[in-house]
């Protein structure tokens, strides 16, 4: 996949991600419960999807974060979010405290710097 076609898929993807995290704010509580049918499966499919490519290996080392020169010890950065975001504290934390963790860990990549979103 080339540079540029590499960049739409990512932005695509943030500016999806951008929509679903707006949609509490945005949508009536009947919109919500339709859209959090069929996104909340999804998002689960989403996170097992990616999750299953750094099951950790035989050695205890993630396949794909790991090079041939470097081992990546389990649990690799993917699990520690999935952790922190999906068991810690993602479904406990009030919006302030969810607002707060983000800001530490700036998860969200200046995409609109870049090709725009049209
Ligand atoms: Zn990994």
């Amino acid at each position: 996949m080339d540079q540029i076609l590499g960049q739409v898929l990512r932005n695509a993807v943030w500016e999806r991600l951008d929509t679903l995290a707006s949609l509490p704010d945005e949508a009536d509580a009947g919109s919500l419960a339709s859209v959090a049918r069929t996104e909340l499966p999804r998002l689960a499919q989403a996170w097992r999807a990616m999750l299953s490519a750094h099951e950790p290996d035989s050695r205890g080392d993630c396949p794909t974060c790991s090079t041939r020169w470097h081992r990546s010890k389990a649990p690799c950065s993917v699990w520690q979010a999935a952790h922190e975001h999906l068991v810690a504290g993602g479904l406990a934390q009030t919006p302030e405290q969810r607002t707060s963790s983000e800001g530490r860990h700036a998860l969200r990549m200046p995409h609109v710097a870049g090709l725009g979103a049209g």
